[in-house]
């Protein structure tokens, strides 16, 4: 029974799958944009496959930033937990997550429910369905900064949703070493590559910009163009209002180039980004895009400069030079590739040098994306079908070997 808050804050849609008895219930939950965009791809394959009955239900923990990518992947929520209001902390998207999504577990009762990335939804998400003994299937498990309050509260997210998992879909090799070295076991950890790139690989083939972006695109067709994002947590304050200063005189100073920034409609982003961005010549200051739009902005870009995860899983793909606005990345591959650079305090001194010389921006071509292949998906698909058939062994049992590694001074019977 649903009691009087959950009643008012669950918004269901009616038309939910069809009645077929013998499939696999899976509910895929997300909250924010990057979630969205990373198990879109997840649903597409899931509902196409007779197998599974697929459930989708959204936090709203982004709700502006959510509704036009449902649009672009034709998705449809069959819930909406609407936990957004202004403002509010972790602890608020944490505890209205939870409760209202007992209740859906309770009525629906999935085989598996699936959860991506780091965020709060998808943290309160695993810990619901462990509360209720359903396997719980996490997609990019295993990144890891090292760092437990940094990025914050995302790091500690991940830790957390890694101790209640069932089945870990990692994006690299390195991932799958991070939670080994966490003993959990090998047999649970799959590597699939990341989901953001079958995404990125949809809409290159598939979608047009809009005329508004088009005709951007064409405005700023002799200038060097630099596409910002920034929003996390890490960079509010003095970091933020440093990074926007510096791109400011950069731009005053060279005629030739100009900023981009589609503004995240967080607060604290936008009330620096009014003081030192509004109305200065070159700068395009921008309402949050739709992934089209993203996309082609990050393919006519001269430069990337942005402290998001998903953007530096991208711009492999897309062959485009990245500025990381971070102290440090957990995604090193990157880097690594020489498609991006580890900015830190250095923005002034960077952008001044690269725009001296331009080799290392020429340099950057399209190349095989480190974070996965376009087929993460479907391997995520054929895995799901394939472990929870009644023939796959039952999971929660402890490794002899992973026991042994922790040493673990406790008692087990062995009951399997
Ligand atoms: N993105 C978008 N529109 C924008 C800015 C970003 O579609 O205006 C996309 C971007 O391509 C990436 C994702 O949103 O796939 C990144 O989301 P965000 O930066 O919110 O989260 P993070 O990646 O840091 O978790």
């Amino acid at each position: 029974m649903l009691d009087s808050f959950q009643k008012k804050s669950i918004q269901t849609n009616e038309s939910l799958n069809s009645n077929n008895n013998s499939a696999c219930k899976i509910l895929v939950l997300f909250g924010t944009r990057p979630e969205l965009i990373k198990l879109a791809p997840v649903i597409f394959k899931l509902k196409k496959h007779p197998h599974f009955q697929t459930i989708v239900v959204s936090s709203s923990q982004h709700t502006d930033l959510l509704t036009p990518f449902l649009k672009i992947f034709e998705l449809k929520t069959d819930y909406d937990l609407c936990v957004m209001t202004a403002n509010q902390t972790p602890n608020q998207v944490y505890a209205k997550v939870l409760l209202s999504l007992d209740a859906i577990l309770d009525k629906e009762k999935p085989d598996l429910i699936l959860v991506q990335g780091d965020t709060t939804t998808a943290y309160a998400g695993a810990f619901a369905a462990f509360n209720r003994r359903i396997k719980i299937g996490h997609v990019e498990a295993g990144l890891r900064s090292g760092n437990p309050v940094s990025p914050f509260p995302e790091e500690l997210n991940r830790r957390l949703i890694s101790q209640l998992t069932t089945f870990h879909f990692c994006a690299t090799k390195e991932n799958r070493q991070n939670l080994l070295s966490e003993n959990i076991h090998e047999n649970q950890i799959f590597v699939v590559g990341n989901t953001v790139v079958d995404a990125l690989e949809f809409i290159k083939k598939n979608e047009q910009p809009s005329a508004k972006i088009e005709q951007l695109i064409d405005e700023t067709r002799n200038l060097k163009r630099i596409l910002l994002t920034t929003h996390r947590r890490e960079s509010f304050g003095l970091t933020m209002s440093d990074n926007l200063k510096t791109l400011r005189e950069f731009i005053e100073k060279n005629k030739d180039t100009c900023l981009i920034f589609p503004v995240h409609p967080n607060p604290n982003v936008r009330s620096v980004t009014r003081k030192i961005l509004a109305n200065r010549e070159r700068v395009f200051l921008l309402k949050p895009l739709d992934y089209i739009d993203f996309v082609a902005l990050m393919k006519a870009a001269w430069l990337i400069a942005s402290d998001s995860g998903g953007v530096q899983e991208e711009t492999p793909s897309l062959g485009k030079p990245l500025f990381v606005l971070r102290e440090n990345t957990e995604r090193p591959e990157a880097v690594e590739s020489e498609i991006a650079k580890l900015v830190g305090k250095n923005l002034r001194e960077l952008l001044a040098e690269n725009y001296a010389n331009e080799a290392w921006i020429n340099s950057v071509k399209p190349m095989k994306n480190p974070f996965g292949d376009g087929t993460a998906a479907k391997r995520i698909v054929k895995i799901l079908k394939r472990v929870l058939s009644p023939a796959f062994p039952p999971l929660f049992y402890i490794h002899k070997e992973s026991r042994r590694k922790s040493r673990l001074k406790t008692l087990q019977i062995a009951n399997e």
